[in-house]
């Protein structure tokens, strides 16, 4: 069975700013999209913020096993229906990949509870992405370290609850350092953190970041295997008394 994946991003492509079209021709949703060309055990879908129920129907997402999830100015535009529509999901085994700015969005924070705040600035600094968990599925095929020309810096504290598995923390040449990729659970779904993909920077064409998205995707993959667990809740004794 392919493992279905749905990239969605506040912005179509039509809406994308022009220096982000400078650097992504196609968007965010078709450079994460590209990823995945040419490898079959995906089957992916995009969706957008403008379309209808924002592209996040009960029909999409019941026939998504990891959402990968891309905004930055609008996450106030996601009604709060269809946030609590996608909580739901992760809470029932979708898998969940919220890059970059996807911090702050309401889905993010609904799932950890907490704000998701951080310390930011845009100055093009060189990242240093340290990897923590080398034998994590996440960071297989990750060397020890490796760097990004330029990102966005996201900085300490992130208002975050403990992480489940840190498994990468980036330094910048400011000097910040931040908890850059992280794991939770939420109920029966798998949740990744990452920190890069700034909309004007050239981070999501580095071989390290798709591998870790693609890795991150595989890893996250709802298990259909558990639906049937999570369709039955009368539990007849075990045991005769
Ligand atoms: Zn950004």
């Amino acid at each position: 069975m392919p493992i279905h994946v749905t990239i969605w991003n506040e912005d179509s492509l039509q809406e994308t700013h022009e220096n982000v079209l400078k650097v992504y021709p196609q968007g965010l949703n078709g450079v994460l999209s590209s990823m995945f060309d040419g490898k079959e055990e995906y089957r992916v879908r995009t969706a957008c913020l403008c379309e209808e129920e924002a592209g996040l129907t009960e029909e999409i997402l019941s026939d998504t096993d990891v959402l990968i999830w891309w905004g930055h100015c609008k996450h106030w535009m996601l009604p709060d229906e269809i946030a609590a529509r996608v909580q739901a999901h992760v809470l029932r085994g979708m898998g969940l990949i919220m890059l970059h700015s996807g911090h702050e969005s309401k889905v993010f924070q609904r799932l950890m509870g907490t704000q998701c705040s951080l310390r930011w600035h845009e100055n093009n600094d060189k990242e240093r992405i340290f990897v923590i968990e080398p034998h994590h599925p996440i960071m297989r095929g990750i060397p020890a370290w490796f760097e990004l020309e330029a990102e966005e810096m996201y900085g300490e504290r992130f208002d975050i609850p403990a992480p489940d598995e840190l498994l990468a923390i980036g330094w910048y040449e400011s000097g910040d350092v931040f908890r850059s990729a992280c794991t939770f659970s939420r109920g029966y779904g798998k949740i990744f953190y990452f920190q890069p993909g700034h909309e004007t920077l050239r981070s999501f064409y580095n071989e390290y970041v798709q591998k870790i998205i693609l890795n991150a995707a595989r890893w996250a993959a709802r298990n259909r295997e558990l639906d049937r667990e999570l369709h039955s809740d009368f539990a007849p004794p075990l045991e005769e008394k």
